[in-house]
């Protein structure tokens, strides 16, 4: 074994006897003979040229690999005694391992041992002169239990000495220093680093500590962006600069500011397309926005409501405008397209999954379940068609040109694609819908993902279980989308939603109409998805209730308020306050197949998946059947045959 020690004063630092000796060359000499004496092997020592040249000869024990990473695991997770007892034994067997002594002295430093911390980090760089973990803790310590920065920085400058170019070093010096509250001494450090590699995400993510310690929430932000941005991998780096931009996100959005921004846009949308824009206010709305567009419902105005309980409403509103924006661009330059379907394209849709429907049919599903959830998935599938293409002209138009509406931006595209996945239907469901219809579905929604991805760093794409092959078309559409960005002039959004709808052999389910021609023969199609939007088509049958269930409810006809029904009314309204309308959605079809397989009133013990952790008893379950329905699709909810208008309307006035 073979250690340099350059002689200088770090060197005295770890040699105190030689340093007190008024730094005596024969103490040091001395001293060390008997420290690096291992067992039976004498070192031999040689001063030569500022440098302490120690050999030790012979074979020493080497490092025991996985007994020390357990030890160093154990310490990682604070048990500090468990990992003090593995420890021992090895220090014993061979005390010339350097990072044995630096995890001693870690769980010392944790047990609250810091002077006894500070002597078993000496010993390791005694070990090893290089060992910069243990040359930081030992600064760590300096600093937040003895308050020495003075000293502390002189051991992080000996850390820096054989590495002055290390921009993790430097990085992590500072992220030890503003764990302390140093955010000046830190800024320091960081600043040394971004001169060396302005690459380093682990940087920005320390300059974004330092803004949030200042409260420069702006600053901290983008910081944690560019921290996404800049790093590659999905490590605990990545998560902790996500919750940074979460959190510095919450604190910059702000109604009034947001409002502010919504008028100047509005106010210049105003004179481009030449008509009034009213911004309405409504808290009764399913969906965070609703724009009314004014050819659509023969008014000098067009409408817009938003329902201001929804996360960064303002967003949501831009966007909505944005469509506006685009709609009229492209009205004045006389390329703009209306995306319309009809019944006939809708029966088109369900003939080409009757298959599929016969076969769960045949399970024991209702045929009108199958067809209601169906069309349920021909609108989403729709509203995906259509807009998936246009928003992303739509973002990056917010994105480019309303920078201070990023915050916002951020958080609700955030927010709707998690949404997204928790509003993801159950196994039950998922094995009822067509795998062809989710694919592509699957497809778009990548799309939207890659998009968040390149703007926020945020990877929420393996959140989708994509496939290879759903893979290879979401990046191909998003490469097509870039290339049409480049060249963009007002209605290519169109021709992206055409081209994808061909490649995926969707294009049967809608048509795209130029919109003069449709304005002029407007009694041939009837137009439903100008807005983003759509309401449930009152063609959709609802489920019919079993034999069982209507002898149940005949019973139950003759009886007065079924108070037992009434409160689970209740609860269920008030649950269902703090859903989406897609999850409501998605509960009222996901009971509605349970009810079908049967269910029995007096049983308890069934499980909804979509409201997790809950046990309902077959009452329970037929309470929150009837509301569900009566909130998502109401049109259809005389057909369940279940005679609880009574008990429905007394819980009304209870939650009011
Ligand atoms: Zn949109």
């Amino acid at each position: 074994m073979h250690i340099i020690h350059p002689i200088n004063d770090f060197l005295f630092e770890l040699f105190p006897k030689a340093k007190a000796a008024g730094k005596d060359l024969e103490v040091l000499r001395q001293e060390a003979e008997d420290f690096y004496t291992v067992g039976s092997f004498k070192p031999t020592i040689s001063i030569i040229h500022d440098i302490v040249d120690i050999t030790i000869e012979g074979e020493l024990i080497e490092q025991n690999a996985s007994l020390f990473k357990l030890a160093a695991a154990l310490c990682d997770g604070h048990r500090f005694e468990e990992a003090k007892t593995r420890l021992e034994p090895l220090l014993k067997e061979a005390p010339h391992i350097s990072e044995y002594h630096r995890i001693l002295g870690q769980i010392l430093s944790g047990q609250g041992e810091q002077d006894k911390a500070i002597n078993s980090l000496l010993d390791a760089l005694r070990w090893d002169p290089k060992n910069e973990k243990a040359i930081i803790k030992i600064g760590n310590i300096l600093i937040r239990h003895q308050h020495n920065t003075e000293a502390a920085m002189k051991y992080y400058e000996y850390a820096l000495q054989h590495k002055q170019d290390d921009v993790a070093v430097l990085t992590r010096i500072g992220l030890n220093l503003i764990q302390y509250g140093w955010d000046d001494v830190a800024r320091h450090y960081l600043d040394r680093a971004f001169e060396i590699n302005p690459a380093y995400p682990n940087m920005y993510y320390a300059f974004a500590l330092i803004a949030e310690s200042e409260h420069n929430y702006k600053e901290m932000f983008e910081l944690s962006v560019v921290a996404l941005f800049k790093n590659p991998c999905r490590d605990q780096l990545y998560r902790q600069s996500l919750k940074l931009v979460i959190n510095a996100a919450n604190e910059i959005i702000d109604p009034e500011v947001g409002g502010d921004i919504v008028n100047a846009f509005a106010e210049k949308l105003e004179g481009e397309c030449g008509k009034k824009i009213v911004v309405e206010e409504d808290a009764s709305l399913k969906t965070g926005t609703k724009i009314e567009f004014a050819e659509n419902y023969e008014r000098n105005y067009h409408l817009l409501k938003y329902n201001p309980g929804y996360t960064a409403v303002h967003h949501l509103i831009m966007h909505e405008l944005a469509h506006l924006l685009f709609a009229s661009r492209a009205r004045a330059a006389g390329t703009n397209k209306l995306f319309v379907r009809n019944d006939e394209l809708h029966r088109k849709f369900l003939d080409a999954l009757e298959k599929d429907a016969q076969k769960h049919s045949k399970k024991g599903f209702y045929e009108a379940v199958i067809r209601q959830y169906f069309t349920a998935l021909f609108d989403e599938l729709n509203s995906q068609i259509y807009n998936t293409p246009i928003d992303l002209f739509i973002e990056d138009y917010l994105f480019q040109n309303y920078p201070d509406l990023m915050p916002y931006q951020f958080l609700s595209l955030y927010s709707l694609i998690d949404e997204g996945f928790k509003a993801t239907p159950d196994e039950k469901i998922m094995s009822v819908a067509p795998p062809s219809i989710l694919t592509k579905s699957n497809i778009y929604n990548l799309v939207s993902a890659l998009h968040f991805l390149k703007r926020y760093g945020v990877d929420l794409i393996e959140k989708h279980n994509p496939t290879k092959q759903e893979t290879i078309y979401a990046e191909k559409f998003y490469n097509e989308y870039v290339e049409c960005r480049g060249s963009y002039t007002p209605g290519d959004e169109y021709k992206l939603v055409q081209k994808w709808a061909l490649n995926m052999h969707l294009q049967n389910y809608f048509s795209l109409v130029n919109e003069t021609d449709y304005r002029e023969h407007s009694d041939l199609l009837e137009c439903l998805c100008a807005t983003e939007h759509v309401d449930m088509p009152d063609s959709c049958a609802a489920p019919q209730a079993n034999a069982k269930m209507q002898l149940i409810t005949e019973e139950h006809k003759s009886k007065d308020i079924n108070m037992a029904v009434t409160r689970f009314m209740v609860e269920a309204l008030r649950y269902f306050k703090t859903l989406t309308a897609a999850d409501i959605n998605a509960i009222a079809i996901e009971i509605a197949l349970l009810v079908q397989a049967g269910i029995s009133l007096e049983k308890v013990g069934y499980t909804v998946k979509q409201i997790a952790g809950k046990a309902f008893s077959g009452y329970q379950l037929l309470a929150y059947y009837y509301v569900s329905w009566a909130q998502a699709f109401p049109e259809q909810l005389a057909d369940l045959q279940l005679q609880f208008e009574k008990e429905y309307e007394f819980a009304l006035e209870m939650v009011e």
